[in-house]
């Protein structure tokens, strides 16, 4: 694959420390910045969005800027809020910021809770941690993902390892004006019909990645 960005790859090393709870294993999921049922993260499923925060990266494209620094604060959510919602919706949907840098705990607790309501589980994802041993094991929980490809998702080698992954994956890239080239390199890269461009529709983040075409 002709294809480098190295030079210019910005990988939050700390987020998973600035994730980090203490989870006890119990009701209350910490770190949620918010949360509220959605038409758009799972189409074209109704699913219940939980949005926590931090991220191991730092997209010019990122629409959800308080998320990445914490700076919005926490929302009070549980796994019994599931139940409250479970005749509403179709799945729910982990989402950040990065789910997979989350409290581990956390993230199985959310998944095996929505599979004993017989839903389906979704995550919205930068993909970087999905190959971690710990993120491995909830490879059995997990249904669908619609994975944010990104430079460093293309230059860490990943996307030849998506085949591995054995539940469904949406490929998406966000498009914006400021990286047409990113995208456009993306549409000679990434094959299938699984491949999704969308449009950013906020303003926002500091990184630029010039591209080789
Ligand atoms: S767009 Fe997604 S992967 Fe990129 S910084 Fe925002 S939350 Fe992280």
């Amino acid at each position: 694959m002709n294809f480098n960005y190295f030079d210019n790859l910005y990988i939050n090393s700390h987020a998973k420390e600035l994730a980090k709870v203490n989870n006890s294993g119990g009701d209350f999921i910490e770190n949620v910045y918010m949360w509220h049922t959605s038409l758009i993260d799972d189409p074209p499923y109704v699913s219940l969005a939980i949005f926590f925060n931090y991220c191991s990266l730092d997209c010019v494209t990122c629409c959800n800027r308080l998320l990445l620094s914490g700076s919005g604060g926490t929302t009070p959510f549980h796994l019994s809020d599931i139940d409250k919602y479970k005749d509403q919706i179709d799945s729910t949907t982990i989402v950040g910021g990065e789910p997979f840098i989350q409290d581990l705990t956390n993230i199985r607790n959310i998944l095996q809770h929505t599979k004993d309501l017989g839903l389906r589980t979704n995550a919205l994802t930068n993909g970087l941690h999905l190959w971690e041993s710990e993120v491995r094991e909830l490879w059995p929980l997990i249904d669908h993902i619609n994975l944010h490809v990104t430079e460093e998702f293309l230059a860490l080698g990943l996307y030849e390892k998506v085949d591995e992954l054995p539940f469904e994956v949406d490929l998406n890239i966000i498009c914006r004006s400021d990286n047409m080239p990113f995208v456009i390199d993306c549409f000679g890269l990434l094959e299938g019909d699984k491949f999704f461009i969308k449009k950013d529709f906020m303003c926002g983040g500091r990184k630029f990645i010039p591209t080789k075409i």
